[in-house]
This record gives C-alpha cells, structure tokens and sequence, in this order.
C-alpha cells in the first residue's frame, strides 16, 4: 500500500505527465478529484491508483476571458469529462479550435493527453481517441 495520497502528489503526478486518480480503500470508488472523504461511502481512507486515461466528453466550455495566469492562452476549452472509472473531472481539451466549438460533440471519445502552457505548467488535458 502506498502513502496517503495529498493534493501536493497529485498536482506533482500531473506536472510529471502521470495522472493518478485517488481511489477509497473501502469501497473501490475511483475519485478523479482529489478528495478528504469518498462521495461514495464517507470513508476517509485513500489510494493512489492508476486510470485507463479513456473516458468521454460530458460538456465543455471555450474560455475567453482567462484569469490573469492563463491571459495569454485564451481561448482555450475547458471540459468535463467522464473516466471510464466512472468518475468525473475538469480538464483542458487539446487539439479543437476554440473558435469552432460547434465542431466539438458531446459524448465523443477522449484519450488523457497533457497541455503545456505558456507559464511552463503542465496541465491536465484531454483529446479526441
Ligand atoms: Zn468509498
């Protein structure tokens, strides 16, 4: 068993391109988001476990106007998606246009990627299987 999954892990695993995923120790529940307690039973005990990196696209939305760390990577798509594990998360969406967002359809098959942005952070990103 490995050590106690914190925030700081799981921010490191992303900027290292080795998304994790916590998963509760009691019930099975994979949770994307990192999370204190299990959505599905409240235990608090928690795993790291690795992810299929499948899932689909649920929604999105095309970013215009970006906080002030992300001013010059506007516009960009921010989307939520749906792991194959069941469970949900935020993400960028790599490799669509963000000025044709009619392009984009719901429920598309995604694949885990990973976006570099202009501040040299990596983040979380999503694009077409
Ligand atoms: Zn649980």
């Amino acid at each position: 068993m490995s050590e106690h999954p914190t925030i700081e892990q799981y921010e490191k695993s992303i900027q290292e391109g080795h998304y994790r995923a916590y998963k509760c120790v009691d019930c099975g529940a994979v949770l994307a988001l990192p999370a204190g307690t299990c959505y599905g039973c409240g235990s608090n005990k928690m795993d790291w476990t690795d992810v299929s990196g499948k899932g689909k696209l649920i929604s999105f939305t095309v970013i215009h106007i970006a906080p002030d760390e992300f001013a010059d990577e506007a516009p960009y798509y921010v989307a939520i998606v749906e792991l194959e594990e069941g469970s949900r998360i935020s993400a960028r969406l790599s490799g669509f246009d963000p000025l044709k967002p009619e392009e984009v359809k719901l429920g598309i098959p995604l694949v885990l990627a990973y976006e570099k942005g202009k501040s040299g952070k990596t983040y979380l990103a999503f694009k077409a299987a």
